[in-house]
């Protein structure tokens, strides 16, 4: 089968593997649908092929890293023990695994398993294995798309999970700090919770015109003016959640001077390589305030819920896709997400 495999630093190759055999508690999917993602990005530039085998062993192969973490297909065999699925069966998982028996799986926080569970790597090739597959991976409804299983997968996920983790809710006032595509899903997640005043804050226009399209009623753009100072203007004090969706020390800032007194921070913003990052003291929220750090929430309950909130909620995340590729142009599609250009937000790629 064709894989996209990580090589060096920065640069992926198409390469023929054998396709991924179903061990115990696995399935193994026939991708229909991949895409880039941020995250992907941090793995494919900034970290080195000793530090990736360290932390992800028995995944590295001897040509290089499996890319991909966020996937959808059907069920192509069925290892040992697993008891949800069979073949032929249209499914997604989360881009997390967790093995649902630990301390963390068992308080609900399967992102962070500590009995063998990981991000999901190998969605970008024609098969990819979902190890943990019971407790990870779910059914995809018929009336739910390819795009929408996708989103689920890592940034819907996480991007609604900055606004429920912040406390966000009804008529809450919320700003999210960058409107790339995780900060779009928090602008959206924020909408579809019933949220209040929305601003969404990016640097570049057609960005900020998709926030407007997925439920921000102020949008600013923080080249051309002061982001903070507006918020707390039109605010009068600052918003109840202000989220962080970037991963920067300057965005990050700037989320703690907009929150009011009493507001939370909700940071879901990777901050890759950034050793440590600050808060001001000084910020008139610095007393009596949450800071609340999300990494993307997991595991099949998770899953399941969000297929049903795109099953029955009036909900249309697909603008989000501005790029269709195929596999083969893998490389295309790093460079593209990469540079940023062509307005791109998601890619979908088939196979
Ligand atoms: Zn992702
Ligand atoms: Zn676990």
């Amino acid at each position: 089968m064709k894989a996209c495999i990580k090589t060096e630093n920065g640069k992926t190759e198409m390469m023929d593997v054998p396709i991924p055999e179903a061990g115990p508690g696995e399935i193994v999917v026939k991708m229909s649908m991949c895409t880039v993602c941020g995250s992907d990005m941090h793995f494919l530039d900034e970290y080195a092929s000793e530090l990736l085998a360290f932390a992800y062993p028995g995944i590295m192969r001897p040509e290089g890293l499996p890319m991909g973490h966020e996937g959808v297909g059907t069920v192509h065999a069925v290892g040992e023990g697993v008891r949800k699925f069979k073949e032929g069966e249209r499914v997604m998982s989360s881009c997390f695994v967790g093995c649902g028996s630990c301390h963390e799986c068992m308080s609900g926080d399967l992102g962070v398993c500590s009995g063998g569970g990981r991000v999901l790597f190998g969605c970008q090739a024609e098969y990819y294995a979902v190890p943990f597959a019971d407790q990870s991976a779910t059914k995809v409804p018929d009336s739910v798309s390819d795009e929408h299983a996708i989103l689920a997968s890592d940034i819907m996920s996480t991007g609604f999970g900055a606004i429920e983790r912040g406390e966000g809710g009804l008529g809450s006032s919320v700003a999210v700090f960058a409107q790339g595509p995780v900060g779009l899903m928090a602008t959206a997640g924020a909408r579809a919770l019933g949220c209040g005043l929305i601003i969404g804050v990016d640097t570049m226009d057609d960005r900020l015109e998709v926030s407007k399209k997925f439920g921000a009623n102020v949008t600013i753009n923080a080249k051309e003016e002061d982001a903070v100072t507006k918020i707390l203007q039109l605010t009068g004090g600052g918003v109840d959640v202000a989220v962080e969706a970037v991963g920067t020390q300057a965005t990050f800032e700037a989320a703690t001077r907009a929150v009011r007194r009493g507001g939370v921070v909700s940071s879901i913003g990777v901050y890759g390589l950034t050793p440590q990052i600050s808060m001001p003291t000084m910020a008139p929220s610095f007393l009596h305030r949450k800071v609340v750090t999300t990494l993307c929430p997991s595991g099949a309950d998770r899953m399941e819920y969000l297929m049903g909130l795109l099953e029955y909620g009036d909900i249309n995340l697909e603008p989000l896709f501005t790029h269709k590729m195929n596999l083969d142009d893998m490389a295309k599609a790093y460079d593209l997400f990469r540079d940023k250009t062509e307005g791109v937000l998601k890619i979908a790629i088939t196979p």
